[in-house]
């Protein structure tokens, strides 16, 4: 706190992200990032890119970038907007569509059980919300967002659960709601669920947000991006424009564009991370845990009768395994871990295994 801060300081709630420790080496599957590095060709890129031209602003318009993702998606660049992360993309977006009149009364929907960074946008931008129970299952139930709106987001698959939904399912939030916008932030589509792009020629009011940080295993890259109508677009555009107009460094631009352009390496290292996701569930369902099927590279579990989640974190992260524990209503009785590869899988596992059987069972 200090006297300095304007009032609406004061009042934010800032997102707190998963760790990232400094001091040893962790086997580190609690941030979602990819265990395989980028592309080759995106190192390379970098490097080349590492030159005079640095002097240079990169281009304002980021044309070559967005002809790359409009290619890669068979969309028109216009339908392309690029910003320095997902996140920063999620931002400009509440700030161009969310931000209503608060004067209408209206609630910008999404479901209690969904990323903790939209709470705090909503507080920065001043916007007022409604989260939406999902199922006891986790799942999220379409009908409950056909009601009076001023806006939709919708992680899918979501987070933390791990659960997608099917495109049918997203299409009738669309159709229910043509005076809304409506955001799909598909930041683990790739990894098995169906993307909404499909959808945009179609409903004027998506927007479908993506990153390069997952999939792509540039979380350190900072690039991501949306995909929607022209119309949309240009709203993003101009917030963008109105802030940071030029988000993306020269380096960025050509990783980004040679991590786009390698298919080849970007589907084997999604397939791979898919068969280790499917052999882990097995294997922690053999645990006793109750898992549901995910469609992202991470997983959602829930221990045996008698077995404390947090404590589960807490003596993992002492045997050098970091997983993510939510200390949130309705999931604090769950761990996520992210799908690192089969080595990774193997010592947690054997660390869970060993934690569950063991002597430390009184620590639970
Ligand atoms: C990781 C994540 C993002 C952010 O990705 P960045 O591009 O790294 O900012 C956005 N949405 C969800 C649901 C995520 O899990």
């Amino acid at each position: 706190m200090s006297k300095f801060w304007s009032k609406s300081t004061h009042n934010l709630a800032p997102y707190s992200p998963g760790e990232q420790p400094q001091d040893k080496q962790y086997i580190k599957l609690n941030t979602n990032e990819n265990p395989y590095p980028p592309s080759p060709l995106a190192i390379q890129a970098m490097h080349d890119a590492a030159n005079e031209d640095m002097r240079l602003y990169p281009d304002p318009e980021l044309k070559k970038l967005k002809d790359a993702i409009a290619e890669f998606y068979a969309v028109s660049p216009e339908q392309v907007f690029v910003g320095n992360s997902s996140d920063e993309v999620l931002a400009h977006t509440f700030a161009a569509l969310f931000k209503q009149d608060r004067q209408k009364n209206k609630s910008l929907l999404f479901p209690d059980i969904s990323y903790s960074l939209y709470p705090s946008f909503c507080r920065l931008f001043d916007i007022k919300y409604e989260q939406i129970p999902v199922a006891d299952d986790f799942t999220i139930q379409v009908d409950d967002y056909k009601k009076d709106n001023s806006g939709i987001i919708i992680v899918n698959p979501n987070a933390p659960t791990c659960i997608a939904l099917s495109l049918d399912k997203i299409e009738s939030i669309l159709k229910a709601n043509p005076d809304s916008p409506v955001v799909i932030d598909e930041a683990y589509v790739d990894f098995g669920a169906q993307t909404a792009i499909a959808l945009i020629n179609k409903y004027p009011n998506l927007l479908v947000t993506q990153t390069f940080s997952k999939s792509r295993s540039l979380a350190g890259l900072r690039v991501g991006f949306a995909v929607g109508s022209a119309e949309l677009i240009e709203g993003v555009e101009r917030v963008k424009n109105s802030f940071n107009p030029f988000p993306l460094d020269r380096i960025a631009v050509a990783a980004a564009i040679a991590s786009i352009n390698d298919k080849n390496y970007f589907e084997s290292t999604c397939k791979k991370i898919i068969k280790t996701r499917n052999e882990t569930r097995e294997q922690l369902i053999s645990l006793g845990f109750e898992v549901s099927v995910s469609s992202t590279n991470f997983l959602f579990a829930k221990p045996k009768e008698g077995i404390n989640a947090e404590s589960l974190y807490l003596s993992l992260k002492e045997k050098g395994v970091l997983i993510r524990y939510f200390n949130a209503p309705r999931i604090d009785g769950y761990i996520r871990i992210t799908i690192g590869t089969d080595k990774e899988m193997a010592v947690f596992l054997e660390k869970i295994e060993s934690l569950m059987q063991g002597q430390t069972i009184n620590n639970f």
